[in-house]
C-alpha cells in the first residue's frame, strides 16, 4: 500500500496517514456548505477533481457508542464503526451529517475523506472487560459500512469480529460488501445476523443512487455464501424511496428468499439534514431524467407534509399517506408469504435486530 506522506492536521488533530496522490481521481469536489464552519470554500469554475484520503483517528478513546432508540429493548442499542465516512458513497445515506461533526463535507469528502481507527480491536476488548455483563449485542453499521473497501487492507472490523467471538458478544451486521464472505471463519463462532442492504434490485436502478456500491447481484450472491455455511442472513429493503422503488419489494423479497435470508426490514428513506437534502437532490438530476426526479420530490413531499425533511424522529422512517401504507401492506403481504421473520425459539434468543411482526417495528430497530 502506497505511504507517501504522515502529516498532522492542524485542524482537526487527525493524523494524515496516506497522502495518496497516485489514487485516480474519480470526481469533483462537492460539499454542500458545513453549517459547523464558519466558512466554505467556494470554487472558480470547475471544482478541483476529489481523490482518495485516508485518515488515523488515534485519540480515540471509545469505540462503542451507545444511542438511544425509543423502541429498542431497553431503549438502547450499542454500535461499533472502526471507520468514518463511506466510499460507497450512497447518495440517501444519513450518515453523511457525521462527518459534518468533523469539520469535512457531507458530499464528496465523505465519500474520499475516510477516518480510520487503528486502535478499535484494542479498545473494543478493554470496554468489553468492564461492560459485557451489560452488553446484549453489538451492531456493526450505522456510520459507515463496516466492510467498505479499506477493511480489506485495514482488516479492523474483522479483529473488533474476533473480540466479540471471544467475549461471545452476540453482534449484528449490516453491509453491502460481499467483503464480509472473507470473514466466515469468524461469523461462524458468533451469534450473528448479517443484513444486506438490498433497495433497488438491478444495477440501473442502484446506479444513480450506489454509484460505489457492489452491484445487487454481487450482494445476493454473498449473502447465499453465507446463508450456505449456515450464518444467518436477513435483507435489508431500505431505503424505499417513494416513487422509485416501491416495485422491487417482492423480487428483492424473493431473491433473498432463494439466497437463504431469513429476515427482512424495510425503511422509508429519510433525509436528517439540509445538506444531505441538497446533495441528494442535486446527485438526482445529475443521474435521472429530469421527470424522473420530479416524481420522486413530489412523492417525497406528499409523504413528509409538503417539505424533503421528516418533522419528527417519529416520522423518520416512516411515511404518512395511504400510499405508504399500501407499500407496507405490499411488503408485510410478501414476508409472510415467503416466510421472513417467522419468530422461532432460536430467534428469541438470536442476537442483533429482532424479528418483527411488522415491517416498522422491525425497520425502527436498525435505524
Ligand atoms: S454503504 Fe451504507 S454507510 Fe456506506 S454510503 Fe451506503 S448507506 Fe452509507
Amino acid at each position: 500500500m502506497p505511504c507517501p506522506a504522515l502529516v498532522l492536521c492542524v485542524l482537526c488533530g487527525l493524523l494524515i496517514l496516506y497522502g495518496c496522490g497516485s489514487v485516480a481521481s474519480v470526481r469533483c469536489i462537492e460539499n454542500p456548505p458545513n453549517p459547523y464552519n464558519r466558512f466554505s470554500p467556494e470554487y472558480l469554475g470547475e471544482p478541483p477533481p476529489t481523490k482518495l484520503e485516508v485518515f488515523e483517528e488515534t485519540a480515540t478513546k471509545n469505540v462503542i457508542t451507545k444511542a438511544f432508540a425509543s423502541d429498542w429493548e431497553g431503549g438502547w442499542r450499542y454500535t461499533v464503526n472502526c471507520y468514518r465516512g463511506c466510499i460507497h458513497g450512497c447518495t440517501y445515506c444519513f450518515a453523511r451529517q457525521y462527518h459534518e461533526y468533523l469539520g469535512y463535507g457531507a458530499g464528496t469528502d465523505f465519500e474520499t475523506k475516510i477516518v480510520v481507527k487503528p486502535n478499535a480491536p484494542h479498545l473494543l476488548r478493554e470496554e468489553l472487560k468492564k461492560c459485557r455483563d451489560r452488553m446484549p449485542h453489538l451492531d456493526f453499521s450505522f456510520a459507515t459500512d463496516p466492510y467498505l473497501p479499506l477493511e480489506a487492507s485495514f482488516e479492523l472490523t474483522r479483529k473488533c469480529l474476533e473480540v466479540c467471538a471471544e467475549f461471545r458478544v452476540p453482534v449484528g451486521v449490516i453491509t453491502k460488501s460481499p467483503l464480509v464472505t472473507r470473514d466466515i471463519d469468524i461469523l461462524k463462532r458468533l451469534k450473528v445476523t448479517v443484513f444486506f442492504s438490498l433497495p433497488f434490485l438491478t444495477k440501473e436502478k442502484s446506479n444513480p443512487f450506489e454509484p460505489f456500491t457492489p452491484v445487487p447481484e454481487a450482494r445476493f450472491r454473498a449473502m447465499k455464501t453465507l446463508s450456505d455455511e449456515g450464518i444467518a442472513t436477513g435483507i435489508g429493503v431500505a431505503p424505499i424511496i417513494p416513487g422509485y422503488n416501491e416495485p422491487d419489494i417482492p423480487g428483492l423479497l424473493e431473491m433473498a428468499k432463494e439466497s437463504g435470508a431469513a429476515r427482512a426490514f424495510m425503511s422509508m428513506l429519510h433525509i436528517d439534514t439540509d445538506s444531505i437534502e441538497e446533495y441528494f437532490v442535486q446527485r438526482m438530476h445529475e443521474r435521472l431524467p429530469d421527470t424522473r426526479v420530479v416524481k420522486i420530490v413530489n412523492t417525497i413531499k406528499r409523504e413528509r407534509g409538503g417539505t424533503l425533511r421528516h418533522r419528527s424522529y417519529k416520522e423518520r422512517s416512516t411515511g404518512r399517506t395511504e400510499q405508504w401504507e399500501v407499500t407496507k401492506k405490499l411488503f408485510d403481504f410478501h414476508i409472510a408469504r415467503l416466510g421472513f421473520n417467522v419468530r422461532s425459539r432460536s430467534a428469541e434468543i438470536e442476537p442483533g435486530p429482532g424479528p418483527a411482526s411488522s415491517s416498522e417495528a422491525m425497520q425502527q430497530r436498525l435505524f
